[in-house]
C-alpha cells in the first residue's frame, strides 16, 4: 500500500496533482487507498444475524456482506454499553483513559480519534445517523446526527449550521441522507470515510411502517435459557433489573404508541398493534405464560427493527455497485454491543456474558479480503480505530490500546495475537442495576469479578457454553482459576487501569 500520510495543509497543496494521477494507483504502483464505510448499528446482537447462525430472523443482505468478505466470528466489546463503545471505537481506547466509562461522561473535544486523523491525511470525512456522544463531532466534512438518543420516526438530524425535522422513519431517513452524501458531496479524487449509523434495533424497538405487520403469524422460537433463575451464578445476576418478566415498560410492549407519531402514522400503528392489544387484555396471561407473550412481543419488534437496518443496508450496496465503488472500499459492519434476545430471561446488554459481549464484525474490501473468509481469532472494538488508520497509511498513535485487524484481513493473523481480552462494566448504580465487574475472556474461559460486591464468577465455556454455572473456587478448576487471575491482574496493568475507579458512586 503507497504511504500518503499529510496533513490538510499538505493536502490542498497537492490536491491538483493527485488529478494527473492514475485512477485506481498510486504513483508508485501500489494500490489507492481505500474508501471506508462504517455501517454501526445499536444493540444488534449477533445471534439475530443469520451470517452468524441466528435461528429468529434472515439478514440477507449483512449476510451478502459476509459472503463476500470477512466474518469474525469472536468479536467482543471492552465495555457493552452505548456511549462507551462508540468512545472506544473512536479513541482505541479503554474508557477509564478516554473518558468515556459510562452513558454520563463525555468524550473531550481534543481526545484523539480515528477520524480526524483520517480527515488530517486527506480522506473526506462525513457521519450519518447516531452519535450518541456529548461533544460537537469533531474530524468531520460533514456531520447530520441525531441528538442523543433520537426518536424512531420524524427525527431531527443537526449539522454544523443547521437543524432539520424530516418526516418518516428514522432507519430511512438516515439511508436517504447517506445516499444524498454519496451522490451530491462525494469527492471523486479523495478516499472517504462514510460513518452511516443507525438508531435501530435500540430499545424501544419501534418497527418502520413497512415492517410492522412481519412475523404477526410466527412463533419465534424462545432461546434455551428464557426461564434461567440465575441459581448458578453470583447475586449480581438476581439483582438486575432487565427481565422480560418484570422490566418490560408499557412503551416497550407497545400498549402505548411512540409519542410524535402523525395523525397517519398513528393511524397505521393503530392498525397494527391494536387487535394485538386487545388479544392480550383478553387473554390475562401470568407467570411463565405472560413471560413467553413478552417475549415474543419484544422479540419481534427487535427483529423487525434490524429487518429495516437490512433492506435499507442493500440500498447502500447496491448505490456502490452502481458506481463501481464496490472492488476498493471497505464495508464493515458492526453494532456497539450485543443484547439479551431473552437470554438468561433478559433484555439489554452490560454483562461481560457472551451475548452481550459479543457483537457482530464483518468486513468486506473486495480488493484484499477473499470472499466468504471466517476468522476466530480474538477481536475488539478496540482495534477499529487502529484498523482504519492502518487501512489508510496513517501512523497510529502510540496511546492506542488495540491492534490493527489488516493482517488478519489479509488472512495473515500474527502468531503474537491476543489470546484473551480485558472487559470493564463501571455503570452500578444506574440503569437496569448491573453490578461493576470486570473480568478477562480467553478462547475456553471467563474469568469475571464484581469487585463492588466481593464477588467472582469463573466460566468454562465449552462445558457450559450458555454460562449456567460458575465453577469459581471448584477444586477441579483451582488450577486454571489461578492462573486466570493472575493473568487478569497483569491485564489491568498492561491497560492501565487505575485502582480507584474513575466514576463516582454517586452522582
Ligand atoms: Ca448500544
Amino acid at each position: 500500500m503507497c504511504r500518503r500520510v499529510m496533513t490538510l495543509q499538505m493536502w490542498r497543496g497537492v490536491a491538483a496533482l493527485t488529478l494527473f494521477m492514475s485512477v485506481g494507483a498510486c504513483a508508485d504502483g501500489s494500490p489507492e487507498r481505500p474508501n471506508i464505510l462504517l455501517v454501526f448499528t445499536d444493540d444488534h446482537a449477533s445471534h439475530a444475524v443469520s451470517a452468524y447462525g441466528s435461528v429468529i430472523n434472515e439478514t440477507p443482505n449483512i449476510d451478502r456482506l459476509a459472503a463476500e468478505g470477512m466474518l469474525f466470528e469472536n468479536a467482543f466489546v471492552t465495555n457493552s454499553i452505548c456511549a462507551p463503545s462508540r468512545a472506544t471505537i473512536l479513541t482505541g481506547q479503554y474508557g477509564h483513559l478516554n473518558g468515556v466509562p459510562t452513558n454520563y461522561d463525555t468524550l473531550h473535544a481534543t481526545t484523539l480519534t480515528f477520524p480526524k486523523l483520517l480527515q488530517s491525511a486527506g480522506y473526506q470525512t462525513a457521519l450519518i445517523g447516531k452519535w450518541h456522544l456529548k461533544v460537537y463531532p469533531e474530524g468531520f466534512d460533514h456531520f447530520e446526527v441525531l441528538r442523543g438518543q433520537g426518536p424512531y420516526y420524524n427525527p431531527i438530524l443537526f449539522s454544523a449550521d443547521d437543524s432539520v425535522s424530516y418526516e418518516g422513519y428514522t432507519t430511512d431517513i438516515i439511508t436517504d441522507r447517506t445516499l444524498r452524501w454519496m451522490q451530491e458531496e462525494r469527492d471523486g479524487d479523495r478516499p472517504f470515510l462514510l460513518m452511516y449509523q443507525h438508531k435501530a434495533p435500540h430499545r424501544e424497538w419501534a418497527p418502520g411502517p413497512e415492517q410492522l405487520n412481519l412475523f404477526v403469524d410466527q412463533e419465534i422460537p424462545e432461546p434455551g435459557t428464557l426461564f434461567d433463575d440465575a441459581s448458578g451464578r453470583t447475586s449480581a445476576a438476581l439483582t438486575q433489573e432487565m427481565t422480560i418478566a418484570e422490566h418490560m415498560s408499557p412503551r416497550d410492549m407497545k400498549f402505548v404508541a411512540p409519542a410524535n407519531l402523525t395523525p397517519d402514522q398513528l393511524a397505521t400503528w393503530d392498525a397494527a398493534y391494536g387487535p394485538r392489544n386487545e388479544a392480550f387484555e383478553a387473554a390475562e396471561l401470568e407467570g411463565d405464560e405472560r413471560t413467553s407473550w413478552q417475549y415474543q412481543r419484544y422479540i419481534k419488534d427487535y427483529l423487525r427493527s434490524i429487518a429495516s437496518v437490512d433492506e435499507n443496508l442493500g440500498r447502500v450496496l447496491d448505490y456502490l455497485d452502481a458506481e463501481g465503488l464496490t472492488e476498493n472500499t471497505v464495508v464493515v459492519y458492526m453494532s456497539d454491543q450485543g443484547f439479551f434476545l431473552g437470554d438468561h430471561g433478559w433484555y439489554d446488554k452490560r454483562w461481560m456474558y457472551e451475548e452481550s459481549l459479543r457483537t457482530p464484525l464483518i468486513v468486506r474490501w473486495p480488493a484484499s479480503v477473499n470472499a466468504g473468509e471466517r476468522n476466530d481469532a480474538l477481536v475488539q472494538n478496540l482495534d477499529i480505530a487502529q484498523t482504519f488508520l492502518d487501512l489508510a497509511d496513517v501512523s497510529i498513535p502510540e496511546s492506542m490500546q488495540g491492534a490493527s485487524l489488516v493482517p488478519l484481513l489479509r488472512g495473515e493473523t500474527p502468531p503474537d495475537w491476543r489470546d484473551a481480552i480485558y472487559y470493564q462494566y463501571f455503570e452500578y448504580p444506574g440503569p437496569h442495576m448491573v453490578r461493576r465487574h470486570y473480568g478477562i475472556r480467553t478462547g475456553t474461559h471467563k474469568l469475571i469479578h464484581y469487585y463492588e460486591i466481593g464477588e467472582w464468577e469463573l466460566f468454562d465455556l465449552e462445558a457450559d457454553p450458555d454460562e449456567l454455572r460458575s465453577v469459581f473456587g471448584s477444586p477441579d478448576y483451582a488450577e486454571i482459576q489461578a492462573r486466570l487471575a493472575m493473568r487478569l491482574d497483569s491485564m489491568r496493568t498492561h491497560f492501565a487501569v487505575p485502582v480507584v475507579d474513575p466514576v463516582p458512586y454517586e452522582r
